[in-house]
């Protein structure tokens, strides 16, 4: 099984003329709500994948079908509670030239305690995964007790923050980076070239596995002296929001079911491409089904 602490937004999308400006009232075209969050993206995308996930999370109340969307998926939501408290939500404006501008709330998403640590930790067993974003509270604690507890931790760090470079990252055994990530984490410059992040990677955290993705440049894993390079699907895309959290739970996936690294990273990508050619994060992830088709 694999345990996924991880955030569940709301996210409002406006379309409106304009980016609304200081003291404006603005009409919006339309609004549209859907699910998001990287914790539930990287869940939902695990579960179509048709991978063992149970997803830890924190919900406000009146919020109940995002849990139940999740728990449709084949999501574990039995640790997806309902609170009295706003559900993490982005209000998220869109304009007629595509340009946006985004309010973050975290809500519930960091409200989470040692309680919580405490409970996943005696209900995952050792060598259980967990799998951890930036968009939750709490996270040294939770590092912490999942590595007294034999968890294998495979951490995103992202949306990229200085807290991350203060968790204790040696507790990880797989880190899930994009190029900025990567750099920061590894103090290099952004252009660096994928090899040299790798490296820059590997002398910070030598005991710890890295999948680096670069977008329609593909993606790497090294662990140790083993590297495996996957290349970008050729594809058109549409919308390439979402595509590292469908690539981590796809990988996930596969990785669980024992199969080779170079396969885990082949079905990652083929689910990632398939989703860049259809809009939106969640609503864009792939079956299982779609996926072999697509490797086939
Ligand atoms: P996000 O934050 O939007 O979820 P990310 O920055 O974490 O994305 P990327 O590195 O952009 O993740 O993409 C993850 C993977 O998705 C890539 O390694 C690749 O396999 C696939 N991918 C992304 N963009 C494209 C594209 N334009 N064409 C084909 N595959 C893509």
């Amino acid at each position: 099984m694999l345990h996924n602490l991880g955030s569940i937004n709301l996210d409002h999308f406006y379309r409106v003329p304009h980016l609304v400006h200081p003291g404006e009232t603005l009409a919006s075209h339309s609004y549209q709500v859907g699910l998001g969050g990287k914790g539930a993206n990287q869940s939902l995308a695990m579960a179509l994948a048709g991978g063992q996930v149970c997803h830890w999370g924190r919900l406000g109340r009146q919020d109940g079908w995002a849990r139940d969307r999740l728990a449709r998926a084949g999501v574990d939501v039995t640790h997806v509670e309902l609170v009295d408290e706003p559900s993490g939500h982005a209000i998220i404006q869109v304009d007629d030239h595509g340009e946006n501008a985004i309010i973050l709330c975290p809500g519930a998403n960091h409200g989470f305690t040692r309680r919580h640590h405490e409970a996943l930790c005696e209900t995952a067993r050792p060598g259980d995964w967990l799998l951890v974003q930036n968009e939750c509270n709490a996270l040294p604690e939770l590092l912490e007790c999942a590595r007294q507890q034999g968890l294998a931790i495979a951490f995103n760090p992202a949306p990229m923050s200085d807290t991350v470079l203060a968790l204790p990252l040696e507790a990880c055994q797989l880190l899930f980076v994009n190029r900025g990530e990567a750099a920061w984490l590894a103090g290099l410059p952004e252009t660096s070239d994928a090899r040299v992040l790798l490296e820059g990677l590997h002398a910070r955290l030598p005991a710890t596995a890295t999948v680096l993705t670069l977008g329609r440049e593909g993606a790497w894993y090294q662990s140790g002296s083993e590297r495996h390079f996957q290349p970008a699907l050729p594809v058109a895309p549409v919308d390439t929001t979402g595509a590292g959290d469908t690539f981590i739970g796809f990988f996930m996936a596969a990785l669980q079911e024992q199969r080779s690294l170079p396969d885990c990273l082949a079905f990652a990508a083929h689910a990632a491409a398939l989703g860049v050619q259809r809009p939106g994060a969640a609503d864009s992830i792939p079956s299982r089904d779609e996926v072999e088709r697509f490797l086939a």
